[in-house]
């Protein structure tokens, strides 16, 4: 943590308009030299709703998490868990079944 930046007041006045939540002599982005790191690109296809094939879905609510290990298409789970989304687009609630991985 670089303690230098402002004057001191950054940590006392969060709220007010000033420089806090943009601490000013911070850096952005990677550091000079820093070498390129590759990462694998994954993809993933998002959940759609069924009426209407819109991605755009928020959860309304968890309905229930099982602990089933498995594999789909090669990719190992080991946590199900049943979801109830609403579409953004059309309104309407679709129900998933979401495959992840927790490590605890
Ligand atoms: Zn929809």
């Amino acid at each position: 943590m670089d303690e230098r930046n402002n004057n001191g007041e950054r940590k006392q006045d969060k709220s007010a308009n000033s420089e806090a939540d943009f601490p000013a002599r911070k850096k952005r982005g990677r550091p000079k030299g820093s070498k390129n790191k590759r990462h694998e690109c994954v993809a993933v296809l998002p959940a759609r709703c069924v009426h209407c094939d819109s991605s755009e879905l928020i959860v309304e609510q968890t309905v229930k998490t099982r602990k089933i290990v498995g594999a789909m298409n090669g990719v190992k789970y080991d946590t199900v868990i049943w979801r109830d989304c609403r579409c953004k687009a059309c309104g309407r609630i679709n129900r998933y079944r979401y495959y992840e991985s927790k490590t605890s």
